[in-house]
């Protein structure tokens, strides 16, 4: 099946208010040509310099996500054109991007990623320890930080129901945060090609579907 065809399937099954993520790492920028040409404009990468290289080739009205995992020393190459980082799992790299945003005189638009898989692997801030660093109020000391919500990744099983465990967790903490950042703290991101249609019913607001739109990755490329 076409890019095309296969995006207008994903936009087909999404409620309307819910934003569509292409995932387009490790893919080819024709690929990310063909999904721009079939009218999508929102893409998600993983790696800065990846990102970086697509985004100097590509038309300028594409919006970038950034959604792995981002190390303080890479942030410089995206700080000036990054629309959304998903990914920010430290009180150092929240303090990276507002150096970097204002050494660009931007306003950089971030999510909180928050843990409730199960795997030790995954990243992001356990609740407690987030609730800790906001009570010092570290983002109204950041003028060029937005913290427009939250995103999470659920645990990687065939168990539809310990999935919706995790997704029902993010988005009570979702709600639990949303009264200290106000009426622009309103996206939560979470779900992926295999599991979005259960992330959308859990109260989602931006799925992030790259497999399903692309194809499988190849990593040894
Ligand atoms: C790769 C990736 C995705 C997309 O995964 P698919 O299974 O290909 O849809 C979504 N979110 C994050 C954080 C990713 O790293």
């Amino acid at each position: 099946m076409s890019i095309a065809y296969q995006l207008s399937f994903v936009r087909s099954t999404l409620p309307e208010d819910v934003t569509l993520v292409a995932v387009s790492k490790t893919h080819p920028v024709e690929a990310i040509r063909e999904a721009y040409d079939a009218g999508h404009r929102i893409f998600g990468e993983s790696r800065p310099q990846e990102l970086r290289e697509k985004y100097e080739v590509l038309p300028k009205d594409i919006e970038w996500h950034m959604i792995g995992h981002l190390q303080t020393n890479k942030v410089k190459y995206i700080a000036p054109f990054v629309t959304l980082i998903h990914s920010v799992d430290s009180a150092r790299l929240a303090e990276t991007i507002q150096r970097e945003a204002a050494k660009c005189g931007r306003t950089i638009e971030i999510l909180l990623e928050v843990r409730v898989a199960e795997e030790e692997t995954k990243s992001g801030w356990e609740m407690d320890e987030l609730m800790h660093y906001l009570g010092s109020a570290p983002f109204a000391l950041m003028p060029n930080v937005c913290v427009r919500g939250l995103m999470g990744i659920a645990t990687n099983t065939d168990d539809g129901e310990a999935v919706r465990r995790d997704f029902q967790v993010l988005k009570r903490n979702f709600d639990t945060l949303q009264p200290n950042f106000g009426p622009r703290f309103n996206i939560l991101s979470m779900g992926m090609s295999h599991d979005y249609p259960i992330a959308v019913e859990c109260g989602s607001t931006m799925v992030r579907v790259g497999s399903l739109i692309f194809g499988e990755r190849d990593y040894t490329k």
